[in-house]
């Protein structure tokens, strides 16, 4: 699937180990988004902060869940 105004794909360091996870983030849902997401690798859960910049784009900081 291409990307789309309402769907992207984007990229995330997991806090604990390290790994890049792709993600798809619904842009639909709101242009803050924030929620839990366990990473592909070692399964910890991150929590995702999503964010979009001035052209549109994707970004997406993951921190660890306390
Ligand atoms: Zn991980």
């Amino acid at each position: 699937m291409n990307a789309t105004t309402y769907d992207d794909a984007a990229t995330y360091s997991c806090a604990f180990c390290g790994e890049p996870n792709e993600i798809d983030v619904d842009i639909s849902a709101g242009a803050r988004q924030s929620y839990v997401e366990d990473c592909q690798v070692c399964c910890q859960p991150n929590v995702l902060r999503i964010g979009f910049d001035n052209v549109g784009r994707v970004h997406v900081e993951a921190e660890p869940e306390s």
